[in-house]
């Protein structure tokens, strides 16, 4: 089913009219069976009425950034079509990490699963609660190594990635694990 066909859907409000918008959600695991949380997580966004994922990288395990001690991360990004505003689209990614039982202790500590809103379309937004384009995106090697899979015919994202992959460190971290072939899941792991 697509998004146009679950516009349509009982609880879509505004059914078939809604414009939709193209956004990138990071996602990362380090707890737990980590493949597990990330398909779970998909599998929830694309749950939600308003939500359809269209494409997804591969998985890569990445070094922890920040607090070190702690286990690995297995890192991917989610292209989403959605006609959800971004705080509703925020606020829907929330209720997934509190689903999936993530307990927030010690900052960039380890984490069920975490989701970050990348981007949403070119939109620029600043508020308490959000910042879009993520502000650390471009710091990250594991976020922008997942994103340039999912960029899809995105030319002008694809080209200021690649750019930044060039000069960025870290890159060596991040490691690719398994692939992820949406909508089927994942394909054959590094374990
Ligand atoms: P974390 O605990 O690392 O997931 O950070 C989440 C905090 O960052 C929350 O308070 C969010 O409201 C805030 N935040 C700001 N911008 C974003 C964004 N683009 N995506 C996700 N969280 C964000």
């Amino acid at each position: 089913m697509t998004l146009q066909d679950r516009d349509n859907h009982p609880s879509a409000a505004g059914a078939g009219e809604a414009r939709l918008y193209e956004a990138f959600i990071a996602l990362g695991s380090n707890l737990g069976d980590r493949e597990r949380y990330l398909q779970e997580a998909i599998r929830l966004l694309n749950d939600h009425p308003l939500i359809e994922v269209i494409r997804c990288s591969d998985v890569y395990e990445t070094d922890p950034v920040g607090y070190a001690d702690q286990g690995s991360f297995l890192n991917m990004v989610a292209a989403v079509r959605t006609a959800l505003s971004p705080s509703q689209l925020h606020a829907h990614m929330q209720h997934i990490e509190n689903r999936l039982g993530r307990v927030r202790t010690i900052p960039n500590g380890p984490r069920t699963v975490d989701l970050d809103l990348l981007l949403y379309d070119h939109t620029e937004l600043h508020t308490p609660e959000l910042t879009v384009p993520h502000p650390r995106m471009w710091e990250r090697a594991f976020v922008l190594v997942p994103l340039l899979d999912a960029i899809g015919e995105r030319p002008e994202f694809r080209a200021s990635i690649t750019r930044r992959l060039d000069t960025l460190e870290g890159k060596e971290g991040v490691l690719r694990w398994s692939s992820f072939n949406w909508p089927s899941g994942f394909g054959l792991s590094g374990s």
